[in-house]
């Protein structure tokens, strides 16, 4: 069953991904204590021969808490509240 929503949208631009897994890890560090990247509600692939190197994806489960956003250091991801002050 999906998780209650605590914020607003995540959107992803996967073409800024550099896939260093730091939203994967910091997420499955909320749920389960640990650093364990099956346990995320974020997944990141490395694609071949695709306009992006990487594909990034939400899972249903996800509840927008904003951690992995937050923790993005090449603004791969962005939340409804942080576009609006940027614009
Ligand atoms: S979305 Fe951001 S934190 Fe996650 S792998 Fe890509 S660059 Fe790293
Ligand atoms: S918003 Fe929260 S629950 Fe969803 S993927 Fe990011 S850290 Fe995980």
């Amino acid at each position: 069953m999906a998780e209650k929503k605590k914020g607003p949208p995540i959107w992803i631009h996967a073409e800024r991904c550099t896939g260093c897994l730091i939203c994967v890890l910091r997420c499955s560090l909320k749920f389960e204590k640990a650093f364990n990247p099956d346990a995320a509600r974020i997944a990141v692939r490395r694609l071949v021969g695709a306009d992006t190197e990487y594909a990034v994806s939400l899972e249903d489960d996800c509840d927008n808490c904003g951690i992995c956003v937050r923790n993005c250091l090449y603004e791969a991801l962005f939340q409804e509240e942080k576009v609006r002050r940027r614009a």
